[in-house]
């Protein structure tokens, strides 16, 4: 299966992907975002924050 990751070197902090998966994604005190449950959602909605990221920061990793 696949879970996303975030590049924090990329991330800009826009705050898009906690509103699009809120149990996937959270904003740090640094104003990054972090991964709290990479199964919180559905990879269809999760694909929608990768796709919706505004500097490609959200990238997909092969959990074995
Ligand atoms: Fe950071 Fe991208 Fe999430 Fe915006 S959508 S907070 S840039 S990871």
């Amino acid at each position: 299966m696949r879970i996303p990751k975030i590049d924090k070197e990329k991330c800009i902090g826009c705050g898009t992907c906690p509103l699009i998966c809120p149990n996937v994604f959270r904003m740090t005190d640094e104003n990054k975002a972090e991964v709290t449950n990479d199964t919180g959602d559905t990879e269809e909605n999760i694909q929608s924050a990768v796709d919706a990221c505004p500097t490609a920061a959200i990238f997909w990793e092969e959990k074995v």
